[in-house]
């Protein structure tokens, strides 16, 4: 990491940039209120950060050991920027004051499920309505999602999911599984979802955080939380720092009848929000896999400080073509807002506390 003085010249800024590339680096430039931080994207053990700490205008020149360091708060902190990073969809503010509630059905079925579903949620109280439209499934047998049906009918979804949004007033956000879903999605969504089965999937990170879009970014179940942050890394890498970070369960322990599907990682809310400025979210739903411990897991992870909760929501969850079992109806996911939102009170705002 380099800081620049605060009246370094750009002449001076654009000069340690070229010799930084000399190394085979890249850089992420962060021009704060007060000064720039150039930060390297690459091997820093190839650099001299003696002869950059030389260089005209730069008053400090180190190496950051940790292996997610654009998007550490330590990077924040010396760029001079907030230390917690609000993600703007419109006019919603993920990270901000309110605890944001995103909801609606697992997969988009039809055009009638779809609005249905977005008056419930929307008048449930949530904010940003969710619908898969490429289902990532083990089974090749099972449904697809629409997109599943090919371009055609993935664009018919994504419309209804444009329009369902625009009509009851709330971004929207769905899933790609694949690169070559990345600009047709892009083309119809406030934010693009990667999954937890892609969170390693760096060249899917690369593209779509080259869409300059918000991204909501799972956590695969068999990750640990460096390996998350570090994989995280690449899409601010491509100057995106939009991102929100989920945590939707990890594999569960032992022998015998698990009682959840996943299990929630509650501890990673408050770790992840100590070492980044990013936002943090949590699934209750995924991690449960049981419409009956959504509530619980939901209020649990709003104690813990996540800034917002994805939630599957459907109006006939018994009927539900995917995930039939973890979905809540709107009616219940009213409750669970109103429980929340009491929580998030009792806990004050989202705090610096690392
Ligand atoms: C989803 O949110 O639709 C989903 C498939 O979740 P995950 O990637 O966490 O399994
Ligand atoms: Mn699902």
């Amino acid at each position: 990491m380099i800081i620049m003085k605060s009246d370094a010249t750009p002449t001076q800024i654009k000069n340690v940039i070229k010799e930084v590339e000399k190394y085979g680096l890249r850089t992420d430039v962060s021009r704060g209120d007060f000064r720039t931080i150039i930060g390297l994207i690459g091997d820093e053990r190839k650099v001299s950060f003696e002869r950059l700490a030389m260089l005209p205008g730069v008053k400090e020149a180190r190496m950051i050991e940790t292996p997610y360091k654009l998007i550490s708060k330590e990077y924040a902190k010396a760029a001079g920027e907030k230390t917690e990073r609000i993600v703007k969809v419109g006019d919603i503010e993920i990270g901000g004051d309110e605890v944001v509630f995103i909801a609606g059905p697992c997969a988009v079925e039809s055009k009638k499920q779809l609005f249905t579903i977005a008056e419930g949620v929307k008048k449930a109280g949530a904010q940003i309505l969710r619908g898969g439209i490429f289902k990532p499934r083990t089974s090749v047998h099972s449904f697809q999602g629409l997109g599943g049906g090919g371009e055609e009918d993935a664009r018919e979804a994504l419309s209804w999911l444009r329009e369902a949004g625009d009509k009851y007033g709330m971004p929207v956000v769905t899933e790609i599984r694949g690169e070559t879903q990345v600009d047709l999605v892009a083309e119809y969504v406030d934010i693009i979802q990667i999954g937890a089965r892609n969170m390693y999937d760096q060249d899917l990170l690369v593209s779509v955080a080259k869409k300059h879009k918000p991204i909501l970014y799972k956590r695969h179940f068999g990750a640990g939380i460096e390996e998350f942050l570090s994989f995280t890394e690449y899409m601010v890498a491509e100057d995106n720092k939009d991102i929100i970070l989920c945590e939707r369960g990890i594999l569960p322990l032992g022998k015998g009848k698990s009682y959840t599907r996943y299990t929630l990682d509650l501890a990673a809310v408050p770790v992840i929000q100590k070492e980044t400025y990013l936002p943090v979210i949590i699934d209750p739903s995924h991690a449960a896999g049981r419409r009956d411990l959504v509530f619980s897991l939901s209020c649990a992870g709003v104690a813990a400080g996540a800034v917002g909760l994805i939630v599957e929501s459907h109006n006939n969850p018994a009927e539900a073509l995917v995930d039939s079992q973890q979905q809540i109806t709107p009616a219940e996911l009213k409750d669970l807002i109103i429980a929340c939102k009491k929580i998030k009170k009792a806990i004050g705002p989202r705090h610096n506390k690392g």
